[in-house]
C-alpha cells in the first residue's frame, strides 16, 4: 500500500484535503487505468481517518487510527471489491496468467454494510469511509442496492468510488457522486517518476502503456515476451500462429487480447498515415506491413478483437481462439492489395 501519493496527484490532493471538512458524502475517483487511482483513495481515506494528520493532510502514521488501517481492521473503514484483498496493488495492473479473477461486487457484500451503516463511528471525529473498486464491478442488482444508501446517507459516512469504466456505472449512481477527474502525468513527468524507480526503456514501455505510468512499472516479466510477439506479428502473412498462441495465452487472454489490438490499431494508424501511438520504435515493421494489408479486411478484424476483448474473462478455450485470431490476422495480408 502507498503512503504517499504520486507526484501528478498533487494539486488534487491539495484540493481535497483543503476541503476535508466539507466534502460531499460520495466521490467518484474516475481516469485511465495506471494512473494510480486507488492508491490515492487509499491515502485519502488514511487521511480522513487519521486523527492527528501532518501539515501535508497526509495520514501521521502513528495514530490508533493509522495502525487499525495498516493492521487492516479499522472499524470504520469498508472495502467493497470483487476480490476480498483487493487492498494492495494498483487498481489495474495486469491480470497474471491462468487467475480466474472475480469481476463482480455482489449484492450480498453491499447488504453486508448494513450493520456497518447502522453503527455509529467508533472515533471522535465521526467519519466512516466505504471504498468501492473498481466501481464497475457492480453488477445491476449490488449497485440498486448501493444507491438506495446513496440515496440516504448516514450521518458522517464518505464513499470514495474508483472507476476507469464511467460509462459502465449507473446514471443515477453518478449523479449521487461528486466526480473527480484524476490527471494524467505528461510525458516527462512519468519518465522521471520512471527513471526514479530506475526503469529502462522508459520512453518505449510508457507509449506501448498509452501513457499510463504504474502499468509500465507492472509489465516488467511480459516485457520480453511482447517483444517476441512484436517480432512475431511483424511478420505478417509468414506468422507462425501454432507458435504464437501459447506465448500469447501466457499472459492471460486479456492482455494477449489487448495486445493485439494496440498492434492493429498502430497499423491502422499506419495505414491512414496518422501517428502510430503505442509502438513508435517498431515503426519501420508497422509501415512495411502496412503496405501489404487489406484496409477493410482490417477494420473488420479489428471489430472482432473487440469483441473477443469483451468475452476475455470467461473463454472456453484461450488457446484454439487465438489460433483463430492469428490465422485471421494472417489473412489481412494475403491479398496483397494497395487500395
Ligand atoms: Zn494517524
Amino acid at each position: 500500500m502507498s503512503e504517499e501519493i504520486y507526484p501528478w496527484q498533487a494539486d488534487i490532493w491539495k484540493r481535497l484535503y483543503t476541503a476535508r471538512d466539507r466534502l460531499p458524502h460520495a466521490l467518484l475517483l474516475r481516469g485511465k487505468p495506471g494512473i494510480g487511482k486507488l492508491d490515492f483513495a487509499i491515502a485519502l481515506t488514511r487521511a480522513l481517518l487519521c486523527e492527528t494528520p501532518k501539515d501535508s493532510g497526509h495520514a501521521c502514521n502513528q495514530c490508533a487510527s493509522c495502525n487499525w488501517f495498516s493492521q487492516n481492521n479499522h472499524p470504520d473503514y469498508r472495502l467493497l471489491s470483487p476480490e476480498q484483498d483487493a487492498t494492495s496493488g494498483e487498481d489495474d495492473a495486469p491480470v497474471p496468467a491462468k487467475t480466474s479473477k472475480k469481476t463482480q461486487i455482489s449484492i450480498a457484500q453491499v447488504r453486508e454494510l448494513g450493520t456497518f451503516l447502522e453503527l455509529s463511528s467508533h472515533r471522535n471525529s465521526g467519519r466512516r469511509i466505504i471504498l468501492v473498486n473498481p466501481a464497475e464491478g457492480l453488477n445491476q442488482a449490488s449497485a440498486n442496492a448501493l444507491l438506495k444508501v446513496l440515496e440516504e446517507p448516514p450521518q458522517g459516512v464518505i464513499f470514495i468510488l474508483v472507476t476507469h469504466q464511467p460509462q459502465r456505472l449507473l446514471p443515477t449512481i453518478m449523479s449521487r457522486c461528486q466526480k473527480i477527474d484524476m490527471p494524467v502525468p505528461d510525458e516527462q513527468a512519468a519518465l522521471d517518476w520512471l527513471a526514479e524507480k530506475g526503469i529502462k526503456e522508459a520512453k518505449k514501455r510508457l507509449d506501448y502503456a498509452g501513457g499510463s505510468p504504474l502499468l509500465v512499472l507492472g509489465d516488467g516479466e511480459s516485457s520480453n515476451k511482447l517483444t517476441d510477439i512484436w517480432q512475431m506479428l511483424a511478420r505478417g502473412a509468414k506468422l507462425d500462429p501454432f507458435a504464437l498462441a501459447p506465448l500469447c495465452v501466457s499472459l492471460g487472454m486479456d492482455v494477449a487480447v489487448n495486445t493485439m489490438q494496440k498492434w492493429i490499431y498502430d497499423l491502422v494508424a499506419c495505414r491512414l498515415a496518422e501517428k502510430i501511438r503505442y509502438h513508435s520504435h517498431l515503426a519501420t515493421s508497422l509501415q512495411a506491413l502496412a503496405k501489404s494489408v487489406d484496409l477493410a479486411m482490417l477494420l473488420d478484424f479489428q471489430r472482432k478483437l473487440d469483441e473477443a476483448r469483451k468475452s476475455a474473462n470467461h473463454p472456453l478455450n484461450n488457446e484454439l481462439q487465438l489460433e483463430s485470431l492469428l490465422l485471421q490476422y494472417i489473412q489481412l495480408f494475403s491479398r496483397n492489395v494497395r487500395a
